[in-house]
């Protein structure tokens, strides 16, 4: 674990009104969102191929699509009066059309000597969500958020518990990637220019059960530019608690992105209290659809492990995941444990340090690449376990008690 380092608020707009939008389910596993009012349809949303569409209904040009997506995705540009290979008298017309805001900065924290930066955005229906840049030396990591709350219900995740919001549009998941790129491009945030160049699904979320976005925003990501960010698909980790049927509607797609698969128990029995969605897709199940991911991809899948103390940290845990990782094969999975951040009021907490080593070590022994993941950020709440979008008038370091058991890591 880095060291902690105090954390300073450099953003903290007044939000006038309390979110209109309340969570669907708290407390209960809730499989499918609620349907809340749209948001704004933006840019963002649009295939490549809609977007020449797009301008002729507004009685432009259909190459003028290409250009507003180099303007937007390739240069990141986001003031139309900069637009210039666009008409000066079309400029905000398109922009009122096609790019509403959609997310509004609310408060940024910062740690590590601003180097790891959380920002907490208002949707448009005043729900909230959050993401969390880390910078490294040779990468710049964004964990972003794929729902406002969460439907899975993880008893030790109070994401979770607080239940799920609503899915969030493509375009709201793009334009948190969008947002951090810029803001890097610019040298807005500590330790000079840079470029996202590893995104995580870790934030916010279930990312495949609000799979038709999810998946829109990795290929806008992913697409070359100027039709998208260009981001390597190698640096795009899909996380998920184990639906089995989107995996392998996920494996199918053709993207090369990495599959990380949020575990945290090898048996049945505990996972069924842990991991809520595993009594509808056992581990077993789960890990089926794990290789059979790698084998459709060549992509070798994470495994996610929150080491929660005295709950499922023992050696003999360590050494059944060991055995059914590879009674599915050899060289195909990669082992995570991630200390549980210590969430104020919870029953749950990370392990001991020597537990931790034994664990490791228990699967070391049977030949899985095991790396500890470090919990970046965790003094301001944006490491994993801490994700909670909480709103500004709400305490935001040390008390918080909601989040992810995988945010915020670096894939
Ligand atoms: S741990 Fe992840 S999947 Fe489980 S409730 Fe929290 S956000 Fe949802």
């Amino acid at each position: 674990m880095p060291a902690a380092e105090t954390p300073s608020t450099v953003i903290d707009a007044p939000v006038a009104e309390p979110s209109p939008v309340a969570p669907a389910g708290p407390g209960q596993l809730v499989m499918t969102a609620p349907r809340r009012g749209k948001p704004p349809r933006h840019f963002a949303d649009l295939e490549p191929s809609e977007r020449g569409e797009a301008m002729v209904a507004l009685g432009e040009k259909a190459f003028r699509g290409k250009q507003l997506a180099t303007q937007w995705f390739e240069r990141l540009e986001d003031d139309p009066a900069r637009m210039t290979d666009l008409p000066a008298a079309s400029r905000e017309r398109i922009a009122a059309a096609l790019l509403p805001t959609l997310l509004t900065p609310v408060r940024t924290l910062t740690a590590d000597k601003g180097t790891t930066v959380k920002s907490l955005y208002r949707l448009h229906d005043g729900a909230l969500i959050e993401t969390v840049l880390m910078r490294y030396k040779n990468r710049d990591t964004l964990c972003i958020s794929s729902q406002a709350g969460c439907g899975m219900n993880c008893p030790f995740c109070a994401t979770g518990q607080a239940g799920l919001t609503r899915n969030l549009s493509t375009a709201e998941i793009v334009e948190q990637v969008t947002a951090a790129s810029r803001a890097l491009a610019r040298g807005e945030v500590a330790g000079g220019p840079g470029r996202v160049g590893n995104i995580v699904f870790m934030g916010m979320g279930e990312a495949l059960a609000n799979y038709r976005s999810a998946v829109a925003a990795v290929r806008r990501i992913v697409t070359p530019a100027p039709d998208g960010l260009g981001i390597s698909a190698r640096g795009v980790t899909m996380s998920t608690v184990g639906l089995v049927p989107a995996i392998d509607k996920f494996a199918q797609e053709g993207i090369a992105a990495t599959l990380a698969l949020s575990l945290h128990a090898p048996d049945d029995e505990l996972r069924d209290e842990l991991v809520p969605i595993n009594r509808r897709w056992k581990v077993g199940e789960a890990l089926d659809a794990a290789r059979r991911y790698f084998e459709a991809t060549g992509r070798r899948v994470s495994i996610e492990y929150a080491l929660i103390k005295d709950v499922n940290d023992q050696a003999w845990r360590a050494d059944r995941l060991g055995k059914l990782l590879n009674a599915r094969g050899r060289g195909w999975v990669h082992v995570n444990p991630i200390p549980l951040n210590p969430t104020p009021g919870s029953k749950w907490t990370a392990s001991d340090p020597a537990v931790e080593r034994a664990f490791v070590a228990a699967l070391e022994a049977r030949g899985i690449p095991t790396t500890i993941r470090d919990t970046r950020g965790s003094e301001i709440d944006g490491a994993c376990g801490q994700l909670a979008a909480i709103g500004p008038e709400q305490p935001t370091t040390g008390q918080v008690t909601l989040g992810l058991p995988t945010a915020g890591k670096p894939a």
